[in-house]
């Protein structure tokens, strides 16, 4: 099926499969990191309940997105994913000004009890076992390539009820992450689809979005309309998106970026 995409926009795409990004594209990780860390924090530096709210909005939002660069000095090799996890929380405790006998982030706290908090909030986002699920049925591949250690990753789809989806390419197993095209080329081999007719469906431009183009996939950016603003953890969390129940809205041709664009995985509904 082909679909006009607007003027002077290509039409949809024909293809065969779909390699999701796994993080904050299938699961909220994003809302799973704010409350692991906030429950967290509190172990380590009873003080931080002081902090300024806008302050501490900002420093886990700096955590969560890995602002200062640390996991992907894990990526690169440089550090072991615990030496990144607390090189993130010395950062948020140096963002937050905490005193000098609180500024050493304990190693149990922050490989253990967060790693148990973080994994109670694993939550794939409302929309996206269906999606799959119609995506599988009508015939199409379905993969995921992830930037994170392989087994680690296939635990937390299997957790989530994805245990289906066979093709899951990590970092560590395709030679080298995303953006590099190694990853993206194994999953479709693995799939047995052509490149140019797999979708790669991810949140992040510089990994997936680029890295797909680059290895000849169809890049597809997942890009929610609040992209980029800050939750408010403290907030209680909503029982339902309430994008969830509104009619999918198919992707967009972002010409500027040369990747198709969609606010939520169900514009993928509108090209089976
Ligand atoms: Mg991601």
């Amino acid at each position: 099926m082909s679909r006009a995409a607007g003027a002077g926009g290509p039409s949809a795409p024909a293809w065969d499969g779909v390699l999701f990004d796994l993080d904050d594209t299938l699961l909220d990780l994003r809302t799973a990191q704010h409350a692991a860390f906030h429950a967290t924090m509190r172990h380590q530096w009873a003080g931080v309940g002081g902090v300024a709210p806008g302050v501490l909005a900002a420093a886990v939002e700096a955590f969560a997105t890995d602002a200062d660069g640390h996991y992907d000095r894990y990526l690169a090799g440089e550090l072991t994913f615990a030496g990144q996890r607390l090189a993130r929380a010395r950062s948020a405790l140096e963002r937050l000004g905490a005193p000098a006998e609180a500024a050493e982030p304990l190693q149990a706290l922050w490989l253990t009890d967060y790693e148990d908090e973080i994994r109670a909030h694993w939550a794939l986002f409302p929309a996206t076992a269906d999606v799959l699920a119609a995506v599988r049925a009508s015939g199409r591949a379905v993969g995921i390539v992830t930037n994170n250690v392989e087994e680690y990753q296939r635990g937390k789809a299997d957790a989530l009820g994805l245990d289906w989806v066979r093709v899951l390419i990590g970092s560590d197993t395709a030679g080298a992450p995303k953006p590099d095209p190694a990853p993206f080329l194994a999953g479709c081999a693995r799939m047995g689809t052509e490149p140019a007719r797999t979708l790669m469906v991810g949140d992040s431009l510089s990994s997936d979005v680029a890295g797909a183009r680059g290895a000849g996939l169809v890049p597809v950016w997942l890009a929610p309309d609040d992209a980029g603003v800050p939750r408010d953890a403290t907030a209680p969390e909503p029982d339902q998106d309430p994008a969830a129940d509104a009619a999918p809205v198919a992707p967009r041709w972002d010409a500027e970026r040369e990747c198709w664009r969609m606010d939520a995985v169900g514009g993928l509904l509108t090209w089976l």
